[in-house]
């Protein structure tokens, strides 16, 4: 058996610290939006070039030309803004989602927020968020240097997961999500078999490791799931802030056995 050297000893105990805290973090009997909750660690994230090209079999459900195949949540025609290369929340416009429905899925998504931020803070500074089956957000938020409640920063499932490190970009450079979503089950009762469960890369980097949902997410509330479909929209948040998404794709996932 090998024995520790000082120095290893040494990054251990450092070490200990941090996973402690985060996973006491992602507990939770955290009250939502606590403000006591930790944060997670700063890691800088690598070059990881962006844009990721999306693989053969995956569905492109935003090549940055156009908003063909997305509407309002009331089925109305898409109306963000059209920029060359990616399209701009358009504030006020509303929520816009896909026009087909999705469930199982690995999800790809690229956003950059706003600058310059004009003294914008807090959940005020880039608010918008992905929503698989328009009903569990990943939180989309801009918080290099931004302090907010751990649980509402950017890779945050909102309201009930942090994420476990903050690998955020300066406002303005694009950013990737890679979501795995397998969406939850229910017996034909309408009770839940099975919750809902995320795994997300944030630049690349690990925030959420297959977490299971509560419900869907809220602001203030932790609702709980009531049965839906097996295929709802993606939905993209208009929460007042220019944000910009770009090369967005979706592979659609065979149901867990
Ligand atoms: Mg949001």
């Amino acid at each position: 058996m090998r024995s520790c050297t000082a120095p290893a000893a040494l990054t251990l105990a450092l070490l200990i610290p941090a996973l402690t805290s985060t996973a006491a973090s992602q507990k939770m009997d955290w009250p939502i939006h606590s403000m006591e909750r930790p944060r997670p660690p700063v890691v800088a994230p690598g070059a990881g070039a962006l844009p990721v090209p999306p693989p053969a079999d995956a569905v492109v459900l935003l090549d940055g030309k156009s908003l063909n195949g997305w509407e309002t949540v009331s089925k109305r025609p898409a109306s963000w803004m059209v920029r060359p290369g990616y399209i701009e929340v358009a504030p006020g416009a509303g929520d816009i989602q896909t026009a087909r429905g999705f469930g199982d899925v690995q999800l790809h998504v690229e956003w950059a927020s706003p600058f310059p931020v004009a003294g914008a803070e807090g959940q005020d500074r880039g608010n918008s968020g992905v929503y698989l089956m328009g009903l569990y957000e990943v939180q989309v938020l801009d918080s290099y240097l931004n302090e907010t409640y751990a649980d509402g920063q950017a890779a945050a499932i909102y309201g009930q997961y942090p994420p476990l490190v903050d690998v955020s970009r300066p406002p303005g450079e694009w950013q990737s999500y890679d979501i795995v979503f397998r969406r939850p089950r229910f017996a034909p009762s309408g009770a839940l078999l099975k919750p809902a469960t995320m795994t997300v890369l944030h630049n690349g980097v690990l925030v959420q490791d297959h977490v299971a949902l509560t419900g869907p997410t809220g602001h203030r509330e932790r609702p709980p799931y009531v049965a839906h479909g097996e295929k709802l929209p993606i939905r993209l948040q208009d929460h007042g802030h220019r944000v910009r998404y770009r090369n967005i794709w979706v592979r659609e996932l065979p149901g867990t056995p």
